[in-house]
């Protein structure tokens, strides 16, 4: 059933563990390389045992883009085997309707609820279980079902869901299974999770998507935008609220403060106008929808959204936190999920068995504890890389270092300075990612003439202005700065050689914070054995190191230059994570490896 002539080195060994996990019911945490063929090694071994006992395969994704590489793979499997394949993303995106062209995620979804309530949506009535079987002529493209949908009249999200119930493989986001809300989606698709056999993609990601989905903030700037668009009666409740929040937030800084009894103070304050926090919720709740029906912003819905999560107390696996500040909008409460295992856990626990892949997933050991795998039910697999080590030269720049104390002119000069001799020295693009935009800035407004076009990554920016810059990568004489763990230094690939060197300036450890604290300390509580600082702030940093010095080499035929600027990854605990053919090197001695390393092609930029 693999669905290319021939396997990879590294990618048979990856397949037989795939295999082996899946029919065990074990738990297999894949560092796979890019390159090795880890998607077309998982779906392989996934359909066979699927098939064999009639199991449902669910591919997780973090991104809408990478359903492309799931959906070709599965073609060619389809080819061989014919299965029934669901590929979807969010409502909004494949909804057919043109008249519905709205940006904002809560507008969109109040009037598509709107329309099915009250059966005004023609592509919604449309829907027959007889068109089932169209969906299911040949493994489409979520893009490619809302084309079928639109011509048939059909909405492209409920065929999907409806196909889902009976389909072979399904292709969705990580919100399908891991959010606090994912039993409401899941059950739409009726289909046990004991009979699932689970592949996270990019799995390292799943932690943090699944820690920021379930960790809200409420300002007191929106409980006085809420007010403004409320009613009188509800007005008057969220005047309890703002004043609780203003008493909260008096103080500068940020402390800790126990939800129970902020949601008990809420209650009883909210019975003297006849409701309770219950109640309160559901007619926010029911204010938003009449607002969003209308095409206007609801910062009603917004704070409704937050008091749901805020009621459902996690015993000590969150955090709540007052935060006081000069301005509305510094003035805030928030809710920190610090245990993601609290959501992961019982998923796992209950699906048949899972592949955990990803290029940069190191230690297994920490994505397991985090995520709460069964340690009986788990294995850990490393593949090497497939491509050519003599093909990128890695220097770790060991007189650089951008601790906070260090920071400053001389340190800014410093690294402009190398930054500028590497674009000098490299055809083609270069791209710098930092731990922040300030230290980015800091370096930009230093560097010296490099000859390149200079692209700065915009914070926030559009999906519209990032496609530009990377469409301007393509004239391969840019210098790009942008940040670690940021779109760039994460999210996109660089086809065809399409950075001809990378430098990654620093450690992106998070600055000290209360919440950065209480994590530790939750993970010390936990984990012990001195883990608590390595799970909370050193593990993700360094993974975030990894992802943006990863964006070099795509390709076995792809060649560059990696520099890593920062003497702490030359000792514990970064060390282990360097690979061994790292080559140590002082600022100075840059200039002249990377132009020996580009040689003859200084001056030809690869195409
Ligand atoms: S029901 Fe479907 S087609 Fe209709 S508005 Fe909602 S998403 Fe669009």
């Amino acid at each position: 059933m693999f669905p290319f002539p021939e396997l990879r080195k590294g990618q048979d060994a990856m397949l037989d563990d795939c295999r082996t996990a899946f029919a065990a019911g074990e738990h297999l945490l894949a560092h796979a390389p890019t390159g090795l063929g880890k998607t077309a090694a998982a779906l392989t071994a996934a359909v066979e045992v699927a098939q064999e006992r009639g199991l449902l395969v669910v591919a997780l994704t973090s991104r809408q883009t990478q359903h492309a590489i799931f959906v070709e793979t599965l073609k060619r499997i389809h080819a061989q085997k014919p299965l029934k394949i669901v590929d979807v993303i969010s409502k909004q995106d494949m909804c057919p309707r043109d008249d519905l062209d709205e940006s904002r995620y809560g507008v969109f979804q109040a009037v598509c609820t709107a329309l099915v309530r009250n059966n005004d949506c023609s592509y919604h009535a449309g829907y027959s279980p007889q068109f089932l079987p169209q969906v299911f002529d040949e493994p489409l493209s979520a893009a490619d079902l809302k084309t079928l949908c639109r011509e048939e009249v059909q909405c492209p999200h409920r065929v999907a869901l409806e196909a889902a119930q009976e389909c072979d493989v399904l292709i969705c986001d990580y919100n399908y299974l891991f959010t606090p809300w994912s039993d409401v989606v899941w059950d739409r698709i009726q289909r046990p999770l004991e009979e699932v056999l689970l592949i996270v993609d990019e799995a390292h990601n799943l932690p943090d998507r699944i820690r920021l989905s379930a960790s809200p903030t409420l300002s007191l700037q929106r409980i006085r935008e809420a007010q403004r668009e409320a009613g009188q009666a509800l007005r008057a409740q969220l005047s309890i609220l703002e004043r609780l929040v203003e008493s909260l937030t008096e103080h500068k800084g940020e402390k800790e403060i126990d939800g129970g009894s902020v949601s008990r103070m809420l209650d009883a304050a909210l019975k003297q106008k006849l409701t309770d926090l219950e109640g309160f919720v559901q007619l926010l709740e029911r204010s938003a929808q009449r607002r969003l029906q209308r095409g206007k912003v609801a910062r009603m819905g917004d704070v409704a959204e937050f008091l749901h999560h805020w009621r459902f107390l996690k015993k000590d696996s969150d955090l709540r936190l007052a935060h006081g500040g000069d301005k509305p909008w510094q003035r805030k409460l928030s809710l920190r999920l610090l245990d993601p295992a609290s959501i992961s856990a019982p998923v796992f626990r209950a699906v048949r068995g899972s592949v955990l892949m990803s290029g940069t997933l190191k230690p297994r050991s920490f994505y397991r504890d985090l995520l709460g795998l069964d340690t009986e039910r788990s294995r850990k697999a490393t593949y090497s890389s497939p491509f050519p080590p003599e093909n990128r030269l890695l220097l770790c720049v060991d007189d650089v270092s951008t601790l906070y104390r260090n920071r400053g002119d001389p340190l800014y000069r410093k690294l402009a300075a190398s930054l500028t001799t590497v674009a000098q020295a490299t055809p083609g693009n270069v791209a710098a990612f930092f731990p922040s935009y300030a230290l980015r800035d800091e370096v930009a407004s230093r560097l010296g003439e490099h000859g390149k076009a200079l692209l700065l990554e915009e914070r926030g920016a559009s999906p519209a202005k990032r496609t530009a810059l990377l469409g301007r990568l393509q004239q391969r004489d840019a210098l790009l700065l942008a940040v670690m763990g940021g779109i760039f230094g994460e999210g996109v690939d660089y086809p065809g050689n399409l950075l001809a060197a990378v430098a990654v300036v620093g450690i992106p450890v998070p600055p000290p914070s209360l919440e950065q604290k209480k994590l530790e300390e939750y993970f010390e509580r936990k984990f012990g054995d001195g883990k608590g600082r390595l799970y909370a702030q050193t593990y993700p940093a360094v993974n975030r190191v990894l992802q943006a010095a990863g964006r070099c080499i795509r390709s076995e035929t792809d060649r560059g230059v990696v520099l890593l600027y920062d003497n702490r990854l030359g000792h514990r605990p970064y060390r282990r994570f360097l690979p061994k053919e790292v080559r140590h090197c002082t600022s100075s001695a840059v200039p002249a490896l990377v132009r020996s390393f580009n040689g003859p092609r200084t001056g030809n930029p690869p195409s």
